[in-house]
């Protein structure tokens, strides 16, 4: 079984789980693993912010309201 050194995990994987990229300074292997995992946390720390820009916005309209109710 062939394998190739991850610059992610610095680790060999099996040549199967792995990706070649290009990059700046040649190409390189990193494994799938890695890639997805990065993709996860992505698209986590996306939606995470969609979230809390959410709760600041009904958090401000609220707190409007309330304001409104003190002025009367
Ligand atoms: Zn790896």
């Amino acid at each position: 079984m062939s394998t190739a050194y991850c610059y992610h995990c610095g680790k060999h994987h099996p040549i199967e789980e792995m990706r070649q990229l290009v990059t700046k300074t040649g190409k390189r292997w990193r494994c799938i693993k890695s890639i997805e995992a990065t993709k996860a946390n992505r698209e986590t720390r996306d939606a995470f912010g969609k979230k809390i820009s959410e709760i600041n916005k009904a958090e401000s309209q609220s707190r409007a309201r309330i304001t409104l109710n003190v002025g009367q």
